[in-house]
């Protein structure tokens, strides 16, 4: 992070201004009458028993960073599910669409969340619960485009994963190789690191490395930002350049507005000072907003371009039948078992915890009451 140059992506006006106006720069009128749809998933495991705060923290910070990039509260009514219903539970995802309006330009955004990631011991479901709602987007459109009111098709497939990875860990989990490897065909993956205040900016850079060459060793194809054009300004060029220097964004999300320097600002409060979320030498947070603004058009695009198109002749190939999600190479279910074995793992180390916590306190009744340790 020591290359960062602030003034590249500091809010173009107010702070809390997300941008997207600009977005008509990339796109012809007709798009710009009708506004933007665009899809995002939010996928990340639950932390594990060893990371847990004692306020029972588990979340990577999906919905706070969600809400802190569109400075919209899309979750007012979310219920954190109980540690003895986690680990029976199986994903779910929740879409959330909210229109945003900049200087008349709209932006019909859907936040596919998907709560309970990672959370059940058998992963496998969680994985064709994510890959058969990714591919009924793509079923539902293709079924509108052969249709007869092609003019007014909505366009919910999903044009970018953001796949949270832990900063406790030491770089990527099976689980998030298995996972990220089961849709990098099917749609854009963009690696983001959770919670980057609780790390050093080494500890970051280190990490960062680490899991680059880990996506590299797996062959894991993440959503690559296009070289700027040569006619491009160079300021373009050189925020392209720093923005892929980026990848993955290390990020800091929050819900509260808090006082430093004689401004509000969205930020985290801790004894020795604030970690400002939109502050560019706290974290990467701007960058993100910047790229996923800056490459909306090209998110939509790649996503038409590569991903359905490999969807729709696959269905082709299968004369029409779906598509179906058992076909998992060989690679992918070795991965996934190991992920498995690792989620056993922690069962075995969180019995074994509650074991001893009731040796200690010898109350004995066994209740899954308490934290999810
Ligand atoms: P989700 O389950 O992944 O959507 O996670 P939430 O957004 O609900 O956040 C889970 C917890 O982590 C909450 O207590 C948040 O306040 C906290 N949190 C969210 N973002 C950050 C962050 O960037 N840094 C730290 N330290 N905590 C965060």
């Amino acid at each position: 992070m020591s290359k960062q140059q602030p003034t590249q992506f500091i809010n173009p006006e107010t702070p809390g201004y997300v941008g997207f106006a600009n977005l008509p720069n990339q796109v012809h009128r007709k798009s710009v009458k009708k506004g933007f749809e665009f899809t995002l998933m939010v996928v990340g495991q639950v932390m594990t028993m060893f990371s847990f705060s004692s306020k029972g923290e588990s979340g990577l910070g999906k919905s706070t960073l969600i809400n802190s990039l569109f400075l919209t509260d899309l979750y007012p009514e979310r219920i954190i599910p109980g540690a003895a219903e986690k680990i029976e539970r199986t994903v779910q995802i929740e879409a959330s669409t909210v229109e945003i309006e900049e200087r008349g330009v709209k932006l019909r955004l859907t936040v596919v969340d998907t709560p309970g990631y990672g959370d059940a011991i058998n992963c496998r479901d969680c994985f064709k619960t994510i890959i058969a709602y990714i591919d009924e987007q793509f079923e539902r459109y293709l079924h509108d485009e052969s249709g007869l009111n092609r003019r007014h098709i909505v366009d919910n497939r999903v044009h970018c994963c953001f796949y949270f990875i832990s900063p406790f860990g030491h770089g990527l989990k099976p689980l998030d190789v298995a996972f990220m490897k089961a849709i990098h065909n099917k749609v854009n993956i963009v690696p983001v690191i959770a919670k980057a205040d609780t790390l050093t900016l080494k500890e970051r850079e280190r990490l960062k490395k680490r899991i680059l060459d880990e996506i590299e060793e797996h062959n894991i194809k993440i959503y690559h930002l296009p070289d700027a054009e040569s006619d491009e300004d160079e300021d373009f060029k050189e925020q392209t350049r720093l923005l892929k220097a980026s990848i993955p964004f290390s990020v800091v999300g929050s819900n509260q507005l808090i006082e430093a320097k004689g401004k509000k600002v969205r930020g985290r409060l801790y004894p020795w000072g604030v970690v400002e979320v939109e502050n560019p030498e706290h974290n990467d947070f701007l960058k993100l907003r910047t790229m996923l603004i800056t490459h909306m058009q090209d998110l939509q695009e790649v996503t038409q371009d590569l991903h359905y198109e490999n969807f729709r002749s696959e269905r082709l190939k299968r004369g029409g039948r779906k598509v179906d999600n058992e076909d998992m190479n060989k690679d992918q279910i070795l991965l996934e078992k190991e992920a498995e074995l690792r989620r056993m793992q922690e069962m075995i180390a969180r019995m074994q915890a509650q074991m001893q916590l009731q040796l200690q306190g010898g109350d004995g009744d066994g209740g899954a009451h308490g934290h999810h340790v």
